[in-house]
């Protein structure tokens, strides 16, 4: 196949187009916002088996095949969507992390790789989109998700907007599930079907297409981050880690051990968490490490200092008595690695003024809680997803399991105190 960032940075004459597949049947609005057209052409055109679509890469999960059986626990037909929807999102992530790292692109003033990774949290996002409205057919469909598609829609955006379509449709064609090809009008309303504003009633996916940008453009840790809010609540979560080894980190400092890579993480309320390859290997239940001393503990928190304030968790964890430095890594894979019991606590404190979005918390916590910890704010309260895309916290976000949740909101405490009495240093 072509680069895939080359076709998104070559200029239009000099793409590779794909022969066209079935396209939408009709023109949508320019500003759809309702459930998307594809919906409604997925269901005059059923899903070709992929055994006789022969396609390079096997297709991810197969949600049709796992939900509405009788006795099924909870959102079972959710989960399994949300888990193919994750895996096909993070095959596109993974496809152009591989030739952002492999290309020169960073070097070159007019190519800012800030603008490819706008393109695949785009990518991302639809692929989302279209993944849940194709395995989750009943009832009304609302998601609350990072990307909006205003600048796409500006005339200058044309160009990037036929690649994204191209990148899309060929993911598509690649995983083979779905005989779909997206038009450039259907990828714009598949991006605004993340405007949703969420709150305390109905249903609402949460999404962040891609979460961890700057570990993205690194070639570091990142995550497609997706939970369902049910009446307020947060009742799954899938967080895909396509550069998190499937086995334990501890001890690697976030990175490689030469393992597989790529996690999946998952979570339903009340079903405990699981993780498996982004293939779909068997789930393994997975649980929060059983750590009750806080000698033997280490603490994840954000790599880039831009997002949390290092010296202050560096405090947090001197008074608690941690030994471990801090295990620094990008995106919400800290939440699917916590839960799995490589590192025992996560510190989150951004700097003063920003304010949390629900996308950057929802999968994370309840693959976290699931798995038997807890996740709080710096007061010790429950984080609250229904207040629609904020998170209205105090201070700070912190996890951990039960044994050490006290005596680390005690640290938590006394390190925020101490700093607020700090003179200025100015
Ligand atoms: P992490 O990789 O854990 O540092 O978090 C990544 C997420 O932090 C991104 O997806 C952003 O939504 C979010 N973010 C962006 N800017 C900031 C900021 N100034 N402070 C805290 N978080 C931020
Ligand atoms: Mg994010």
């Amino acid at each position: 196949m072509a680069s895939r960032v080359g076709l998104l940075l070559a200029p239009s004459s000099s793409l590779a187009r794909n022969p066209p597949r079935a396209r939408l049947p009709y023109p949508l609005p320019s500003h759809h916002l309702g459930r998307p057209t594809y919906r409604r052409f997925a269901s005059s055109a059923p899903l070709r088996s992929p055994l006789w679509w022969p396609r390079q890469a096997p297709p991810l999960f197969s949600a049709r095949a796992m939900s509405g059986s009788a006795g099924s626990p909870p959102y079972a037909a959710e989960l399994a969507a949300a888990k193919k929807a994750v895996a096909l999102a993070a095959r596109l992530c993974q496809t152009v992390q591989q030739e952002i790292l492999q290309s020169d692109i960073q070097s070159k003033a007019d190519k800012s790789p800030v603008t490819v990774a706008d393109y695949v949290h785009v990518g991302s996002q639809v692929l989302v989109s279209l993944a849940l409205n194709m395995e989750v057919t009943s009832g009304s469909f609302s998601m609350v998700a990072e990307e909006d598609s205003e600048d796409l829609r500006k005339d200058s955006a044309e160009e990037i907007l036929e690649h994204i379509t191209d990148l899309v449709n060929e993911t598509l064609a690649e995983d083979g599930s779905y005989n779909i090809t997206l038009s450039k009008e259907g990828i714009l309303s598949a991006i605004d079907t993340g405007k949703s504003e969420g709150g305390p009633s109905g249903r609402h996916w949460v999404l962040d297409p891609i979460d961890g940008t700057k570990g993205f453009l690194r070639g570091g840790q990142y995550a497609i981050a997706l939970a369902l809010l049910d009446e307020g609540k947060v009742v799954l979560g899938v967080l895909g880690c396509p550069n998190l080894p499937l086995a334990s980190i501890s001890n690697l400092n976030g990175s490689s051990s030469g393992d597989q890579m790529g996690a999946l993480f998952s979570a339903t309320v009340g079903c405990g968490a699981e993780v498996e390859s982004l293939e779909g290997s068997p789930p393994q239940k997975i649980s929060v490490c059983t750590i009750d001393n806080p000698v033997n503990a280490s603490f994840f928190e954000s790599y880039e200092g831009a997002h949390t304030m290092h010296d202050l968790t560096g405090s947090i964890a001197e008074k608690l008595g941690v030994q471990a430095p801090p295990v620094r890594i990008d995106s919400q894979a800290k939440y699917g690695a916590l839960a799995r019991g490589d590192g025992a606590i996560y510190l989150r404190f951004p700097h003063k003024g920003y304010k949390e979005k629900i996308w950057d918390h929802a999968a994370g916590a309840i693959v976290v809680t699931e798995a038997g910890g807890v996740v709080t704010d710096a007061s010790g309260n429950d984080l609250d997803f229904s207040k629609g895309r904020f998170l209205d916290v105090d201070t700070g976000i912190i996890a951990t399991n039960k044994q050490l949740m006290p005596s680390l909101l005690k640290s938590v405490q006394e390190a925020i105190k101490e700093k607020s009495q700090a003179p200025s240093p100015l």
